[in-house]
């Protein structure tokens, strides 16, 4: 199976000069979104994890079945004033716009090992901001997977010392 098939480019959305990825023909496809899953949460199933932790929104849609799968709780990384409790803050820039992002203060403790999960790697910055909450708590990412890179935008850079895996790279 080609995950690259179920892939749609949309350019110019949500702004010019941006090329979209569209992934809901391949979260449609029950055998394709099954197969990506899987593939995602095997790759890390060797390692220690306590908490699968996805970046809003997306990444809730590939984190939560890839914390399903590996039997560990999820924990949300959030877009501003989402979260009732006690909560910190990091932010970011976008490869369209700036945002924030949020964590419960309690989400993690000290010493809990993190597999961080969103659905695509642009610029970085998004998963930079998740990394830097994740670490302001004290957790040790022990892995970073996406479904999707954009290499020419060398969101690696950022990522540099982290086990920073994808499925496709476009
Ligand atoms: P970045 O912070 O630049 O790495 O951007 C990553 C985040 O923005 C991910 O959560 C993606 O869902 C979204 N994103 C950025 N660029 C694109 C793109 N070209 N197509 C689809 N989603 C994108």
């Amino acid at each position: 199976m080609n995950f690259n098939d179920y892939i749609r480019n949309i350019p110019d959305f949500p702004k010019e000069g941006i090329l979209f990825k569209d992934i809901t023909p391949l979260l449609k496809d029950k055998d394709a979104f099954h197969a990506v899953i899987d593939k995602m949460a095997d790759k890390f199933k060797a390692k220690k994890i306590d908490y699968v932790v996805g970046i809003e929104a997306r990444g809730f849609i590939v984190g939560t079945p890839i914390a399903y799968r590996l039997n560990r709780g999820f924990i949300p990384v959030r877009k501003p004033g989402k979260l009732p409790y006690d909560k910190i803050s990091a932010s970011y820039d976008l490869e369209y716009g700036s945002s924030e992002l949020e964590i419960h203060s309690d989400a993690i403790n000290k010493g809990d090992k993190i597999l961080l999960v969103d659905d695509l790697l642009a610029t970085g910055g998004t998963t930079k901001a998740s990394i830097d909450l994740i670490e302001k708590l004290g957790g040790d990412i022990v892995g970073i997977v996406f479904l999707l890179e954009l290499l020419d935008l060398e969101g690696r850079e950022h990522l540099k010392g982290y086990d920073v895996y994808s499925i496709l790279k476009h």
